[in-house]
């Protein structure tokens, strides 16, 4: 049967949700959602989970997927998060429609919901301390104790929890628990807190409340109004399961949704954790959120990935039931593969080398014909100019040239892209003995790059007409941090601070583009034939200060790692 066949292929969470379709369960329905808290920026691990969800919801006829903000804590959380998380999930190019939620829209059904819970003698309110309260909550190996409250009327919790309310008690004097089973094997089901006093300033619901509904209690609730019918987090809310179905099965709630947990995404050289992210963005580690070398997608959006390479690298993953980490250059490869048939070729040279063609006419200019991209006969080409005095990379001329060196030296010749075989002549030196010039001739009879005669240049290297060039500032950027797994935390007490890498960061000035890029196009993005793919900032680049940040050199290694495997399996 066609149906075995394509369950063959489903990952676990899939499996469940075409089981739960063919049943009838949740009344046919895939309703998915995505709940960030908007406490920091998104990150690639939430791209993860947001690929997931959408792509659930899509792949099933009437499927939908809501943007939940699991907005309970007002303490961490900002506007400034809620605005960017959105402009994320649209970037990576989905579209929550109009079911965009927040958890603080249902306070007061949850707060109802609470009071449910107290008449129907399954919440209290508790007088114990957060100190007192960890000390009666017992141990993996312990059972916990009773609080002396628990088995206050239920009057007198419904008055209480009115007052709390209200505002008549001090942060810390009341919590409302659930009333579950305090010597629980699953230490989440002993008499969990469900409401706490906070009196802090909310930035939708302002001042109205000063008491907040913990996440236990308000997840699997928001998850019930919006009848959700899967609802998929990452495992460490695995042992929290139990809780998220006792509240629903305690309540008179319009539906059940079933909590599924899937294995987070962990990468290599990397840190996904909003709290550690903070702290890099708080101490100036980094320039801000979307700094080129975090994580984050807005970092990766200004590093010049693209949505759709960040949508394939999460579909290649998969979901899975265990944690492991992906390497990096994955994620990199994937980033390679899609720039490579995007991006227009265009010339710039990174540190530029003087070469003056001693034989081509001063003031003289031709306009070469440039492919723009060999992988994409449509794109089509352009003019670039050539003229006497050009730039080449430094690292593309040597005066005493090692072995298997094939690029310039004085008396060998080579190609310069679309133009000519040139010989270099000879070399010009500062006081120091530093070359800061070198002089070549041209052989006219090569226009386009091929000799008449069929003889052969080892090496092609490309250039930048002296005249013709735009400045830029160039951008490199290396890995954030020096280790695979930077959370490490040594004897010593390193943490991940101790591994960031002090030279994830190296700024290039007055490197020289062709022409074609004097115009600032903020976010463009091409490939710098040889030297890889770069894009041009979002904030700093503007016309006369070009700024380009490289997303990804050519090299790569992952594909090496690949043909290596395969060798070897
Ligand atoms: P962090 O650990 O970075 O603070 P979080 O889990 O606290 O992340 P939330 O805003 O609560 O962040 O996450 C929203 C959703 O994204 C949750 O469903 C969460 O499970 C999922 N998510 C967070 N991090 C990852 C990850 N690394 N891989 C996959 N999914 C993730
Ligand atoms: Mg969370």
């Amino acid at each position: 049967m066609a149906e075995n066949n394509d369950s063959r292929s489903l990952d676990f969470i899939r499996e469940i949700v075409a089981r739960d379709l063919a049943s009838g369960k949740h009344g046919g329905r895939v309703a998915t959602r995505f709940p960030p808290e908007p406490n920091g920026y998104l990150h690639i691990g939430h791209a993860k989970a947001i690929c997931l969800n959408f792509a659930i919801a899509s792949e099933n006829e009437g499927g939908t997927c809501n943007l939940r903000f699991d907005d309970t804590n007002p303490a961490k959380e900002e506007v400034e998060y809620v605005d960017s998380i959105q402009e994320d999930v649209r970037w990576l190019g989905f579209d929550w429609e109009d079911r965009l939620y927040y958890a603080s829209d249902y306070f007061q059904r949850l707060y109802d919901f609470a009071e449910e819970l107290i008449r129907k003698g399954n919440a209290y309110v508790c007088s114990l301390s957060a100190e007192e309260m960890r000390e009666y909550r017992g141990t993996l190996t312990e059972p916990g104790r009773n609080s002396p409250d628990r088995d206050r009327q239920v009057e007198e919790s419904l008055d209480l929890f009115r007052r709390m309310r209200a505002g008549e008690f001090e942060e810390g004097r009341y919590t409302l628990r659930a009333k579950i089973d305090m010597a629980a094997p699953n230490v989440t089901m002993r008499d969990p807190a469900i409401y706490r006093i906070k009196k802090a300033h909310h930035h939708r619901t302002g001042d109205d409340w000063c008491i907040y509904p913990m996440y236990d209690f308000t997840h699997c609730l928001s998850d019930s109004i919006e009848g959700i019918t899967h609802s998929l987090c990452t495992l460490e809310f695995e042992a929290r399961r139990p809780l998220y179905d006792w509240v629903l099965d305690h309540l008179d709630v319009p539906c059940h949704p079933q909590q599924i947990e899937f294995a987070r995404l962990n990468l290599s050289y990397t840190v996904l954790s909003k709290r550690k992210l903070l702290t890099l963005v708080s101490e100036g580690r980094v320039s801000g959120w979307d700094d080129p070398r975090m994580p984050t997608l807005s970092g990766m959006r200004r590093r010049g990935f693209t949505p759709q390479a960040i949508r394939t690298f999460c579909e290649r993953i998969g979901v899975a039931k265990r944690d492991s980490v992906v390497s990096v250059a994955q994620l990199e490869h994937a980033v390679r593969e899609d720039l490579n048939l995007r991006s227009p070729r265009v010339m710039g040279v990174l540190n530029p080398l003087k070469v003056v063609i001693e034989n081509y006419p001063d003031g003289q200019v031709e306009w070469l014909e440039a492919v723009n991209n060999p992988e994409d006969e449509s794109a089509g080409s352009r003019k670039v100019p050539f003229s006497r005095e050009l730039y080449i990379e430094q690292e593309d001329f040597r005066e005493d040239p090692p072995k298997k060196f094939y690029r310039l030296t004085v008396g060998r010749e080579v190609r310069l892209r679309y133009a000519y075989l040139v010989t270099c002549t000879r070399v010009i030196k500062d006081n120091q003995g530093n070359v800061i010039e070198i002089r070549c001739t041209y052989d006219p009879d090569t226009k386009g790059g091929t000799a008449p005669d069929g003889r052969k240049v080892k090496s092609t290297m490309h250039w930048v007409s002296a005249d013709h060039a735009v400045d830029a500032e160039i951008r490199l950027y290396d890995r954030l941090f020096n280790r695979e797994n930077p959370n490490q935390v040594d004897e010593a007490g390193h943490d991940f601070h101790d591994n960031l890498n002090p030279e994830s960061l190296e700024v290039l000035t007055g490197c020289k583009l062709e022409p074609s890029l004097a115009e600032s196009r903020p976010g463009q993005r091409v490939q710098f034939e040889r030297r890889g793919y770069f894009c041009e900032d979002i904030k700093d680049s503007s016309d006369g200060c070009l700024v380009f940040n490289r997303t990804v050199p050519l090299r790569d290694t992952w594909a090496r790692i690949e043909t290596a495997g395969k060798q070897h399996g």
